[in-house]
């Protein structure tokens, strides 16, 4: 039986645990997706400015990746990684052609959190030490070891983590110090852990570019300076693409943003466009350190494998790379262009952009509340941004890569005129059902 919305919260709240939140305060039901564009039970449009966080790269149930899904559905659903099977050869061979450096070997899985976990076991079998390097405001995962180099504070579990041995940094960014003197910070923290407990860490992992810690991206000689600190102890760089890779950016992956060669990349999200892959992928020589037998059930599986080559030529063929760049600078610039008492700084790159919120002081509302405010009235307009950073005070604007021009000046003029209601509401001027 159809539900209709309140009665989905109803049974959300009934069976799932409730810790399991949801945006809005009347969230919309999604029923069809199409490209951009969500609908919901009542046929309303949405256009779709989160992607499922930043997955649907390639558009929602986009024909032409699907046609390829069904067909492979129809030859062969799944057997064993232990068999021979065409499709995981070509994806592992097609990412070797567009990893960065010498990074050609790939091991498949199925979620961001397994291949990161797996990235860190294979740093740990490598180097043969222990410990770890995060950054705070990093996100890698839910399982327990990526859970415990996760630096965003609402996600932990603190009592029951991992805690010996993962050493945090600070994130090159703050609101309240220059981003050289924070790049100087981070810095210096990462070789004091390094002199410190350098012979016992086996790598350090971190997102090229902060998603759910609010789009943070680092100044641009950050990751090479990094890279040399941990190459004098021997210890490995992990980089988590899973929200980055695969154009969001501008680039196939983030860390081209910094050039420098990781020595392992981790991906999921965006591969599979909705079907579950995830990979972390490493050199020849790294590679060989991988000495157990490990076989991932679904990882690498007929249908994700032939989804995700098609994601791939997709990507390639409607030059979504570029395509990314070029209108991610134009949406930024937009934002930037906007003028509100609420906005604080306007950062990211490509199709990855965040607004960082703040409260002024004649009301009482938090940033974190006037993010949600946006959130809400936004979807009202017929359009859903995301939100995330440590406040939970950083609108997001991750669409699919196959967003329009024409949808980004609908999206920031609805923008424009949320802002200016909240901020008449806020001041007790009684815009409100203007909107
Ligand atoms: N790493 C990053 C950067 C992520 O954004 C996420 C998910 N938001 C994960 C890892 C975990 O991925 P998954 O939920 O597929 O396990």
């Amino acid at each position: 039986m159809m539900n209709e919305p309140d009665q989905i919260v109803t049974k959300r709240q009934d069976y799932f645990f409730p810790s399991i939140g949801h945006f809005y305060q009347t969230p919309p039901k999604i029923t069809n997706g199409q490209m951009q564009y969500l609908y919901d039970h009542n046929s309303n449009e949405y256009t779709d400015f989160f992607a499922g966080v930043s997955v649907m790269n390639c558009g929602h149930s986009n024909p032409d990746i699907m046609a390829n899904t069904i067909e492979q559905l129809q030859q062969l659903q799944h057997t064993t990684t232990l068999y021979l099977t065409q499709m995981n050869v070509d994806l592992a061979e097609q990412l070797a052609s567009i990893l960065p450096g010498d990074i050609r070997r790939t091991f498949f899985c199925v979620t961001g959190s397994e291949a990161n976990e797996g990235a860190m076991a294979l740093a740990r079998m490598h180097t043969k030490k222990n410990g770890f390097i995060a950054l705070s405001g990093g996100l890698h995962g839910r399982t327990h070891l990526t859970l415990s180099v996760t630096g965003i504070p609402m996600w932990r579990l603190d009592d029951q983590l991992v805690n010996e041995n993962i050493h945090f940094v600070d994130r090159p960014h703050s609101l309240s110090i220059s981003t050289e003197e924070a790049m100087e910070q981070s810095l210096q923290q990462i070789e004091t852990v390094l002199q410190n407990h350098g012979d016992n860490i086996s790598a350090m992992i971190l997102e090229p570019i902060q998603g759910n810690g609010g789009i943070i991206t680092y100044p641009k000689d950050y990751l090479k300076k990094v890279k040399a600190l941990l190459e004098s102890y021997e210890v490995l760089l992990i980089v988590d693409e899973v929200q980055t890779g695969y154009g969001r950016t501008g680039k196939m992956f983030a860390i081209e943003h910094y050039d420098i060669v990781p020595d392992i990349i981790v991906t999921a999200k965006a591969l599979g466009n909705g079907i579950p892959i995830s990979t972390f992928s490493t050199t020849n020589e790294i590679a060989q350190s991988f000495n157990k037998p490990s076989a991932s059930t679904f990882g690498g599986n007929p249908v994700a494998s032939a989804t995700a080559l098609s994601v791939l030529k997709y990507i390639e063929k409607n030059e979504l790379v570029q395509h990314a760049q070029g209108l991610g600078g134009y949406l930024k610039e937009k934002l930037q262009s906007l003028s509100s008492p609420f906005i604080q700084e306007v950062r990211g790159i490509g199709l990855m952009v965040g607004i960082q919120t703040q409260s002024v002081d004649s009301i009482e509302q938090s940033s974190a509340d006037i993010t949600d405010m946006v959130l809400e009235k936004m979807k009202q307009l017929g359009f859903l941004v995301g939100k995330n950073g440590l406040n939970r005070d950083v609108i997001a604007f991750q669409p699919p890569l196959v967003i329009t021009k024409e949808d980004i000046d609908s999206m920031v003029s609805s923008l424009e005129r949320v802002l200016e209601e909240i901020e008449s509401t806020l001041k007790g001027d009684g815009f409100e059902n203007d909107c």
